[in-house]
């Protein structure tokens, strides 16, 4: 079947890569799987092979031969629309087998990762509840670079942190892109994020995402010279007075955005910002 670029159709075609994400997404019998654009279903089969699976797909032409193809199995239900507009939940009211599922497994359309990202999380202020056991899916290498990246890396920022402060964020293995017909321009990976039980939260979670983006504005310069003005007083003061609050969360006073860890950038947002309400009837 013709591919359609507005849709970012690559249809996957390693058997390696479609074993390890069924390994990675690791289904048991009490699981029930979304997959967003099944496309000509390759990784549905699979799935549906082992457990219920709801999958949504934008391309009409597509459901027409995902019907045909997989219409009669009990294990699998097609919900044509655009996931970003759709409320699946709603979608599902009719069909109990299929109802709640707790993981997601797709290789996703690439010009969308954000979006869909955000809808499977939620985000710092409003994390999604109940959350996802696991989400495996296949992004673009640079995405899963940025994802599953370690502090004190180029790859590592303020998407790295609000993600990772969502999930734990894992590769599971690179895929090239001659794994897809046809090739998509860029090299990809699979990566599963399993949104975590919160160990350690943030007091004000719009804050932290505020200083977050803050903090990474400009990745040249010091942490202490971005947050200046955060709080409220003199940014010189300000400046002395977060260098010396990164060096006491186990940084240092010359630390960059990229340095610290999630759980620092926590820990830097919740005592900045009891100084931000001490110091609010001044602003
Ligand atoms: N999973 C298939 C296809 C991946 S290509 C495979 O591995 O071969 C991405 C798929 O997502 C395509 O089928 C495309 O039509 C579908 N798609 C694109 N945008 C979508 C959207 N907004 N909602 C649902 N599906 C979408």
């Amino acid at each position: 079947m013709k591919t359609k670029k507005q849709f970012g159709q690559h249809w996957l075609r390693s058997e390696r890569v479609l074993d390890r994400i069924m390994a990675a997404a690791a289904l048991g019998e009490n699981d029930r799987v979304l997959e967003i654009g099944p496309g000509m279903g390759v990784l549905t089969t699979r799935l549906a092979r082992k457990v219920p699976v709801v999958a949504v797909e934008i391309d009409r032409d597509l459901c027409t031969h995902l019907v045909k193809k997989m219409g009669s199995l009990d294990n699998f239900l097609l919900l044509q629309g655009d996931f970003l507009q759709m409320d699946v939940a709603e979608q599902l009211t009719n069909f109990p087998r299929f109802q709640q599922p707790n993981k997601v497994v797709a290789n996703i359309p690439y010009n969308i990762t954000g979006p869909i990202l955000e809808q499977l999380l939620g985000d710092i202020a409003a994390p999604l509840a109940p959350a996802f056991a696991s989400i495996t899916l296949l992004v673009q290498k640079e995405v899963a670079e940025r994802l599953t990246a370690k502090p004190g890396t180029k790859a590592f920022g303020a998407f790295t942190v609000r993600i990772q402060y969502l999930a734990e964020c894992e590769l599971i293995c690179p895929v090239l892109a001659k794994d897809f017909s046809p090739p998509p321009k860029v090299d990809s990976a699979v990566i599963q994020l399993r949104p975590r039980p919160f160990a350690q939260v943030a007091a004000q979670p719009l804050w932290l995402d505020k200083l977050v983006r803050m903090g990474f504005s400009s990745r040249r310069k010091m942490l202490r010279k971005n947050l200046q003005s955060s709080i409220a007083g003199n940014p010189d003061e300000n400046r002395d007075k977060i260098g010396c609050l990164l060096t006491k969360l186990g940084s240092n006073s010359e630390a960059r955005a990229e340095d610290l860890t999630v759980s620092q950038w926590i820990e830097l947002s919740n005592i900045l910002g009891q100084e931000e309400i001490c110091a609010s009837p001044e602003t």
